[in-house]
């Protein structure tokens, strides 16, 4: 085996709730994060030497400065890795969306050197090695759906979350997280969601119950730099949407619908306007998330 494939999926958060700001700079948070059936497709191949990275989109880095460059330096620093490495990045999830599509590609290409080189570590050693690189990228490694602690690292497995179908609708521009979270004022936080309502719903599998305990204390904050946002929400709403609300830091916002046709019925409704708008549904971690890997021998 000298080449993998592996499918990095995106995530959007069904809640988000900020605590206060941590000593070292962070914020504690306390989020449910689930991840969703969009994903880029991550291809690698082990080389002679060294670490080439080619990426199908221009807007992000091709070089030491992609997310997943790093991850293989990482990766290589810290273990045993005979050659070099070459990714190929098929970006399939819009940049700076808050969809973690950095974040994810970093965890495809940890869990695709683990497997190109037998390293045989868990997903756990990989979570806590991945949380150098960013917040996200232990729910990236690990997937499905979880809580989030800490500055988003600690997780803790929830109830597999029961098929949705979504819109994703992203304005052209992205934001950059660690403004939005500069843009916060602890002492304004209007709503908070109530992650235990959260929780219960996802146990009794019930999406009407999801859809209303959605929750994301960033949507106002952002919604004051990318003011498209609010628009965005109250027009899934208006068209039908079951409930719709800004994902992580944003602007992204999806809207949870009733079923596929429903999801591409709402969707039509941006068709003509300047946005990304993509149909996706959520995934569950065991079942669903390693379908799209694949192996070559050559
Ligand atoms: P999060 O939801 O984790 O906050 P995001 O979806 O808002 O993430 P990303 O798509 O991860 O944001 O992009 C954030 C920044 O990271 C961008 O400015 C981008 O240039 C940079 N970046 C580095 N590597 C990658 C990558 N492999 N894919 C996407 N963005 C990357």
């Amino acid at each position: 085996m000298n080449q993998v494939v592996e499918a990095a999926h995106a995530k959007i958060n069904l809640t988000l709730n900020v605590i206060r700001r941590r000593e070292d700079g962070y914020h504690e948070v306390e989020m449910v994060m689930q991840s969703l059936e969009l994903a880029d497709i991550v291809r690698l191949r082990q080389v002679e030497s060294g670490i080439r990275l080619k990426t199908s989109s221009a807007q992000i880095p091709a070089g030491k400065d992609n997310l997943a460059w790093r991850a293989a330096q990482l990766m290589f620093g810290r273990f045993e890795c005979t050659g070099g490495l070459e990714i190929q990045l098929e970006k399939r999830i819009p940049v700076a969306a808050g969809l973690a599509g950095g974040s994810t590609d970093a965890a495809a290409v940890m869990r695709g050197i683990n497997r190109l080189w037998g390293l045989q570590q868990s997903t756990e050693a990989l979570c806590e090695l991945g949380a150098r690189l960013g917040s996200d990228v232990p729910f990236c490694v690990r997937g499905g759906t979880a809580l989030a602690r800490g500055r988003g690292e600690l997780l803790t497995g929830l109830p597999d979350c029961p098929p949705l179908w979504l819109v994703l609708v992203k304005p052209p521009l992205g934001v950059s997280t660690a403004e939005v979270y500069g843009n916060l004022r602890l002492d304004r936080i209007g709503e908070r969601p109530d992650n235990e309502k959260m929780i219960e719903a996802l146990a009794e599998k019930r999406p009407g119950s999801i859809a209303a305990a959605l929750g994301n204390v960033l949507e106002e904050v952002t919604v004051q730099m990318v003011p498209q946002v609010q628009g965005i929400k109250q027009e899934l709403l208006r068209a039908g949407a079951v409930n719709a609300m800004m994902s992580g830091s944003g602007p992204t916002v999806f809207a949870i619908a009733e079923d596929e046709n429903h999801a591409r019925t709402l969707a039509k409704v941006f068709e003509h306007k300047e946005y990304t708008v993509i149909v996706t549904r959520t995934i569950n971690q065991n079942s669903d998330m390693h379908a799209a890997h694949g192996t070559t021998d050559e």
